[in-house]
Formats: C-alpha cells, structure tokens, sequence
C-alpha cells in the first residue's frame, strides 16, 4: 500500500466531517434567522456545530485505520507466516533484523490507542470545523445575494411588490422574503407568530421594525 494512502483516508474523514460542520452549521443559522454578517448568530452556530461534533468521539480510532491495518494486522498475519512484518521477506533467522528491511523480526504489538490517536482526532476534527464554518457561512450568504438577485428582477420584470422562497438546502426549511420597503429579510410569519400573514395575501402591513 502506497505511503500517501493514509493521508488520503484522512483527508477524506477530514471532508466527511466538515460537510457534518457545514449542514449543522446551515440549520443553526437559518434558525436564527438573521441575514447576512451577523457576529452572534454565527457564534451561535458555530458553537451549535462544534457541540454536534462531539457525539462523533467513537470514531476516534477511525483516522489511524491505514496503520491500523499496515503495522498490526498484516504485520502479524506475515510474522505467523514466516514473513518479515515490515516488508513480507521469508524470514532466514528469528535472531537479526531483516536482510531486506532492516526492521526487528517480531510480531508487532496489537493497536492501542493512545495519545497521538486523540491528538490526530482532534486536529481533524477542529480543521474540519473551520472548513465547514466557512462553507457554509460563504453558501448561505451566497444564497442570499442571489435571493436579492431574484427579487429584484421580479419586480423589474413584473413589478411584484414581494417575493419569497426557500433558502437553499440545507436550510430549505426556512423562507427568505424580500419587499420593496424593507429588502431582504426572514418571511413573515416565521417570526411574527401573532399575526401571520393571510395565504394569498399581496403585502403584509404590520409594522416591523427593519431587521437589517
Ligand atoms: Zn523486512
């Protein structure tokens, strides 16, 4: 097995746990419902994605898989075999180390975890965390840009006065709304639990303070 392999599992760990970051991340921040920049609601869900990472501890041997496998597994199943651990070579003698590979001829101890195992898991995860908090960040303000995009080629094109849909997944499950007074905010309704406004209705005229 090639020497990148191991990095490559752990890279692709790394993107598992980041795509983790970016949907917990999408959810808490759409639930906050802010738009654009907002230093507390990103707080809030970055906090909230960092909290949902801790359930996945289980896995914190998952990253040293590759050795897992290299050093202890098949390096004893090629002892037992007669074989040099560290390169598969047909052992001569059980006293000098390796003609081929130079390392000790004896079965290699059994996998533990051990520090550098959290350490390693740790380190992935908290690189994770900031990837997924940028993407996410960077994906929903995207969306809200072209949610701006879209509204207002609505009302130049027909002159709508208002115009929601949902924001992109994975935070579908909240609305954006635009109008003319007020540009970009979270839909009516949302927010406003004691007057929703009527199914149907053109213009909601309750006054609201502006939430940008
Ligand atoms: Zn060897």
């Amino acid at each position: 097995m090639p020497l990148f392999l191991p990095h490559l599992f752990r890279g692709l760990i790394l993107l598992l746990l980041a795509a983790h970051v970016f949907y917990m991340f999408s959810i808490a921040r759409a639930l906050a419902g802010t738009i654009g920049w907002s230093w507390s609601t990103f707080i809030i869900a970055a906090g909230f994605a960092l909290i949902m990472l801790l359930p996945l501890i289980w896995a914190v041997a998952l990253p040293e898989f590759p050795e897992m496998y290299l050093r202890h597994v098949r390096g004893r199943r090629r002892f037992a075999r007669g074989e040099c651990p560290g390169c598969g070579y047909r052992i001569a003698t059980e006293d000098a180390p390796c003609s081929e590979c130079g390392s000790a001829v004896e079965p290699p101890e059994p996998y533990r975890i051990c520090g550098r195992t959290v350490r390693t898991f740790v380190l992935i995860n908290l690189f994770a965390w900031v990837v997924g908090l940028a993407a996410a960040e960077g994906w929903a303000q995207y969306d809200e840009h072209v949610f701006l995009a879209e509204a207002q080629a609505a009302h130049a094109a027909e002159g709508s006065q208002r115009f929601t849909r949902a924001r992109a997944w994975p935070s579908d499950s909240a609305r954006l709304q635009w109008d003319v007074e007020r540009g970009v905010r979270v839909e009516d309704g949302q927010i406003n639990w004691t007057r929703p406004p009527a199914p149907g209705s053109g213009r909601d005229e309750s006054p609201l303070p502006k939430s940008r």
